[in-house]
């Protein structure tokens, strides 16, 4: 990406909208992108940055459960969505909201961007900063997310491990490729304390995800470690994010980051 070009565009999305755009992708699924998403924007929100969040992700769409939002709809105005409010000062949208609950979303690419763009456009009242989820890969919603919404940038979420990172490659060239520079890449599922042992162990390998972003060039925003009260507060609604226990450090740390 050409610096100057970039920052021009950033400031026009900036102007037309007021708001900032990061969307959060991965190469593949089953990375922890949701689990991502949904912990930077609460910890975000936290940190006192009005943050509000779009759930683009048509393949699995987990933001309601994620935030606690599950069988809520959103209603309408004008034809305009309004967000749903969530107990975490998060609001939501997100694409499985506009289908029945338990509905399988088989929207060909044009239905998936006008429904992106429905959210997008969505009465996001005063919030200063959206989280879109992407899906995983580099489909048509990706597409149109980086041509038609130019988000000011990408936070690309990769295992450790290597057909995660040659996934995320790809992902990282197509935000290359349509102008949407990439903040940075997060390493998750980073490394396992046993909790009956205490003992270190990497399933997955670790700084595998770091050593690529230095290799592109990418800055390196940190990582998360494999940990089973992660995956256990993420279950039940409650994003580590939104305490002060050590499972939510790590998310803190990244919104840190992003917020900069
Ligand atoms: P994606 O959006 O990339 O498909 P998810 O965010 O849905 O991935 O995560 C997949 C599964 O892995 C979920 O069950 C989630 O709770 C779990 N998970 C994600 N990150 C972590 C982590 N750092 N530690 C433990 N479990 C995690």
């Amino acid at each position: 990406a050409v610096p100057g070009v970039t920052a021009v565009r950033v400031a026009q999305t900036a102007e037309k909208t007021g708001r900032r755009i990061i969307a959060v992708g991965s190469g593949k699924g089953g990375v922890g992108k949701s689990t991502l998403a949904a912990n930077l924007a609460v910890a975000l929100a936290r940190a006192g940055t009005r943050t509000g969040l779009v759930d683009a992700d048509i393949y699995g769409p987990s933001q309601p459960r994620l935030l606690s939002a599950e069988g809520i709809r959103p209603e309408g105005r004008d034809k305009t969505l309004l967000p749903v409010a969530t107990r975490f000062g998060v609001p939501m949208l997100s694409m499985g909201q506009l289908v029945e609950p338990g509905q399988a979303i088989a929207w060909r690419g044009p239905m998936a961007g006008s429904a992106l763009a429905q959210l997008l456009d969505a009465d996001w009242g005063d919030c200063e900063v959206l989280i879109v989820d992407l899906p995983p890969g580099t489909g048509d919603v990706q597409l149109s997310m980086l041509q038609k919404h130019r988000p000011e940038g990408a936070v690309i979420v990769s295992t450790p491990q290597d057909l995660a990172l040659i996934d995320a490659m790809r992902a990282i060239d197509l935000f290359g490729k349509t102008g949407v520079p990439v903040i940075g890449v997060v390493e998750n599922m980073a490394g396992y304390i046993c909790p009956h042992c205490g003992e270190f162990s990497d399933p997955f390998g670790i700084g595998g995800a770091e050593s690529a972003a230095g290799t592109m060039g990418l800055p390196f925003l940190g990582r998360v470690p494999l940990d089973p009260a992660i995956r256990r507060r993420s279950d039940a609604g409650d994003p580590p994010a939104a305490g002060d226990e050590p499972e939510g450090e790590a998310f803190a740390l990244l919104a840190a980051r992003v917020r900069q």
